[in-house]
């Protein structure tokens, strides 16, 4: 390491604090020069492949050339304006070409900043729907497993445990559904919905992320959905994750029966370019709150609602997400995953091998607690970066999430380290008995 690499790490262990990081445990930081494509440039020059597109947001590459022009023109023309009282045209031409991009029945665009806004937002407009209608009804039902962001709200609606546990006291109580939709399930559904107090049901279709990769039908949503619609309880899917092509649709809620009545998107928005969060609900949602009375009005609104850049290369993103070219490489790497896991579950060290669109993932046999605080997730994490790929294990859960522009060449790099990896850990399984 040289020493201005050095020196850079020790100026950040001085000032930063970083996210989901115990300083007190050993863990390696990467210092990131800069990036390309798939790729991301250490400090020292090493090359390392971003397996998991930056968090699940960078969908077309580090630095493509269309979203650098994007942020780069509209700096130069409006870089940021409050958006009460002013509009601007980088956030009506995202909003009409999102609305034209996601299921009928959306009417209106609500900007925030990330996921977890987002999610506050559609939670906040739910509930003061039904205060509008003069109605008191403030419960959620959200799915076990779930995770909708590190706010208050998005956390009170998210599975309860390490992340929540010292704000126990201060979380809204939830009723939460399981993510099979058994007969039981659906009665219980249907008693919550039919009491009246039920504002709103909010989940993550097909795949619970943060959870571990959970894949489930997306029809049990369907199911779900159908009660909610029988007694007027709103629903608000949450494809922060999920959306723009991530498992395969554009959007999971164009393949749902009925499309729910509000919408959450983040991550994926602006190609991880910059921050930037949608919540579109229906005319029905938005009508609710228009009206004489100006305490109908939604009092909510962050400094960057609808910042010019971001609507700009999230416009631009979109339109690369759109393209035949870009459904042509998801298409290719699920097939690539689908062989992948073919491989994988041929090694007894590890199991649930699951592919859904561009997500490829296993649960690793451990023998310590299982869940997010698992010690495989740190001996996981530097197998793979000793192996120039990066990727950050869920606890037991492995995962790649590369991003679309991802060549044959590094995907298949990373395939190879996950056999690589799973081929060790039944060694290791062996070894132990
Ligand atoms: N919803 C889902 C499904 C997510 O995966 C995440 C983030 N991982 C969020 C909401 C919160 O997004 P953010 O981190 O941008 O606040």
């Amino acid at each position: 390491m040289t020493s201005s690499v050095s020196d850079l790490i020790a100026r950040d262990r001085r000032v930063v604090w970083h996210p989901f990081t115990q300083s007190a445990l050993p863990d390696e930081l990467l210092p990131i020069a800069g990036a390309r494509g798939a790729i991301l440039v250490l400090e020292d020059g090493r090359e390392i492949i971003d397996g998991i597109s930056s968090w699940w947001c960078t969908l077309h590459g580090h630095a493509h050339p269309k979203l650098v022009q994007a942020v780069a023109r509209q700096a130069d023309l409006l870089d940021h304006v409050l958006f009460a009282g002013c509009t601007h045209a980088p956030a009506v031409d995202l909003a009409e070409q999102v609305l034209s991009a996601v299921p009928a029945g959306f009417s209106k665009i609500f900007y925030s900043d990330n996921g977890s806004t987002a999610i506050e937002v559609a939670l906040k407009m739910a509930v003061q729907f039904w205060s509008n209608h003069k109605q008191r009804r403030a419960g959620i039902l959200a799915l076990e497993g779930s995770y909708h962001g590190d706010t208050f709200g998005a956390m009170a609606v998210g599975a309860r445990g390490l992340f929540s546990a010292p704000f126990e006291e201060m979380l809204f109580c939830v009723e939460r559904l399981s993510t099979d939709g058994t007969a039981a399930d659906l009665a219980r559904c249907e008693e919550l919905c039919a009491g009246g107090t039920i504002a709103a049901f909010i989940f993550e279709p097909s795949v619970q992320g943060a959870a571990g990769m959970r894949m489930y039908p997306p029809e049990v949503i369907d199911r779900y959905q159908a009660i909610c619609r029988k007694y007027g309880v709103l629903t608000i899917a949450d494809e922060v994750m999920t959306g723009f092509g991530r498992t395969g649709p554009l959007f999971v809620s164009s393949v749902l029966v009925t499309p729910p009545d509000i919408m959450c998107l983040s991550k994926g928005l602006t190609g991880g370019v910059m921050p930037l969060a949608i919540t579109a609900c229906t005319s029905e949602v938005f009508e609710a709150f228009r009206s004489p009375d100006f305490a109908k009005t939604f009092f909510h609104g962050h400094t960057f609602t609808a910042n010019p850049i971001a609507c700009a290369v999230a416009r631009a993103s979109l339109e690369l997400t759109t393209s035949d070219a870009c459904s042509a490489q998801r298409e290719f790497i699920e097939q690539a995953h689908v062989r992948c896991a073919a491989r994988l579950r041929e090694f007894p060290g590890i199991k649930d091998v699951r592919v859904r669109g561009t997500i490829l993932a296993f649960d690793v046999c451990v023998n310590d607690t299982p869940g997010y605080a698992s010690s495989i997730r740190e001996t996981a994490k530097r197998f793979f970066i000793e192996r120039g790929i990066l990727l950050r294990p869920l606890g037991e859960v492995v995962y790649c999430m590369p991003p679309y522009c991802v060549s044959a060449d590094q995907l298949e790099r990373i395939h190879a380290a996950m056999v690589e990896f799973a081929e060790l850990q039944c060694a290791t399984l062996l070894a132990a008995h």
